[in-house]
């Protein structure tokens, strides 16, 4: 299970326990977000060498899984955005193949089936797109149901990115640590609140939190290795 944090999902963690007990458990929190390099540059000896923005990283892994012949899935977003989204994957990289898209808006009674075509279709990485922290919870939920399903990897609103819904900060920005005032720009009405209440939160763990190394006690799941996770967190 691959996560992604970022300042909202740094805010939710530090007052949603039912949240923070599905983000200890992932075996990867990737750093989407300047902020978290930004923090880690100042508070770690070893810091993060740069942001994973999915929407980059989905080009690398596509390269990577063309080559090894993985098989991809997409799940999320409105109706048509997954398949639009693959369809332009598959047009940058021909040898990739994206074996099934289904939109997010599924209800419980709809789960088995979804586990059982993601199952079918002999999916390696699974791309959930559920927006936060409801991705999260399923990607859980999908787990118990999807052995032999190498990653889930969740995405947020990277479908509608790849379908050219939204558009992306330009590149200044995004260096810049300030891909969240685009988006705001962008819509508003949904995401000012959001970042509003979560930067301020955000900015105080990153301030107070920022570390080299999850504490033993926070992250059982490495004790038996007798080694700390390498990548810094907040
Ligand atoms: N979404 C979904 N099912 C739901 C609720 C949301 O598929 O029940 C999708 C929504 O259409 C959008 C994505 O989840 O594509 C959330 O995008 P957002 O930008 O909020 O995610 P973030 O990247 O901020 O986590």
């Amino acid at each position: 299970m691959v996560f992604s944090s970022n300042g909202s999902v740094i805010a939710r963690y530090h007052g949603d326990p039912v949240f923070r007990s599905h983000v200890d458990r992932a075996d990867i929190v990737d750093a989407d977000g300047m902020p978290l390099v930004f923090a880690s540059r100042f508070f770690c000896a070893r810091p993060l060498a740069e942001r994973i923005a999915t929407t980059d990283f989905i080009n690398d892994a596509s390269a990577a899984a063309a080559k090894a012949g993985l098989n991809f899935y997409f799940l999320g977003a409105k109706p048509g955005v997954a398949a639009a989204a693959a369809r332009d994957l598959v047009a940058r990289h021909p040898e990739l193949r994206v074996v099934g898209a289904e939109h997010g808006y599924f209800t419980e009674s709809d789960l088995d089936r979804i586990a059982a075509d993601i199952l079918e279709r002999k999916t390696d990485v699974l791309w959930l797109g559920l927006g936060s922290p409801h991705q999260e919870a399923m990607a859980f939920r999908l787990r118990q149901r999807l052995g032999g399903v190498g990653w889930i990897r969740t995405c947020g609103g990277l479908f509608d990115h790849m379908s050219g819904a939204v558009r992306r900060a330009p590149g200044w920005m995004q260096a810049a640590g300030l891909e969240w005032f685009h988006r705001v720009r962008m819509e508003p009405r949904r995401l000012a609140w959001r970042y509003l209440r979560t930067n301020p939160v955000a900015l105080f763990y990153l301030l107070t939190r920022t570390m080299d190394e999850v504490r033993p006690s926070r992250d059982a799941r490495f004790a038996d290795l007798g080694d700390a996770p390498l990548s810094p967190r907040s």
